[in-house]
């Protein structure tokens, strides 16, 4: 058993999606009641059908990570939360440094920085990975979930499909044993963009 608890013996499926990819924005504000907290939260909940929202802390910090492919919804948010709070930062990307000062403000605030996926690769964070791999066993079921930035993902892009699977799991940070070398079988899927199954190497 490897340290997830996952035996690549019983992998039996890998797929592959892509991050919905777009503008991404990053609000910081600073609330002083409870009526504020929860006018923000109502604020970010209605955007969910249009934008990715990813809360990245919560507290009299309220930080949001949001992506969008209509960049016009980030004005108007910005907007909004200037026109509403006295304390609102705004910052049209996510990096690690943006991600440093949240954490800082919270630990002065004393509000919870929530958790967000980092990049399995090179352990940056990123609240919408380029892409996600999905491992799952013999019956569908889901074993274990990893994510990578698009720095890792655009610098392992490569020649076929099946390729590009492997060297992002021989990249990763987690010992897959010999699930890097496995061949892997194309499989029809309506679900995610890509479904490899997997023909064990020994076999
Ligand atoms: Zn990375």
């Amino acid at each position: 058993m490897h340290d997830h608890g996952v035996d690549d013996k019983y992998v039996s499926e890998i797929s592959v999606d892509p991050g919905p990819g777009g503008t991404v924005a990053v609000y910081l504000v600073e609330t002083a009641t409870d009526e504020d907290t929860r006018s923000l939260r109502k604020l970010f909940d209605e955007l969910k059908p249009h934008i990715n929202v990813a809360q990245l802390s919560r507290g009299r910090l309220v930080s949001y990570a949001v992506q969008t492919q209509d960049p016009t919804i980030l004005d108007e948010l910005e907007r909004v939360l200037k026109s509403n709070y006295a304390f609102v930062v705004m910052q049209r990307s996510f990096d690690p440094v943006i991600y440093r000062v949240v954490k800082e403000l919270c630990a002065d605030t004393g509000s919870k920085l929530l958790s967000i996926p980092h990049c399995n690769i090179c352990g940056r964070p990123d609240p919408f990975p380029d892409t996600v791999i999905t491992l799952a066993d013999d019956n569908g079921e889901q074993m274990m979930s990893r994510c990578y930035c698009s720095t890792c993902t655009a610098s392992l892009m490569d020649r076929t499909n099946k390729d590009f699977v492997l060297s992002l799991l021989s990249a990763d940070r987690h010992d897959f044993g010999s699930l890097d070398r496995s061949k892997l079988v194309r499989s029809r899927a309506r679900s995610h963009y890509l479904r490899y199954k997997i023909r064990s190497s020994a076999g």
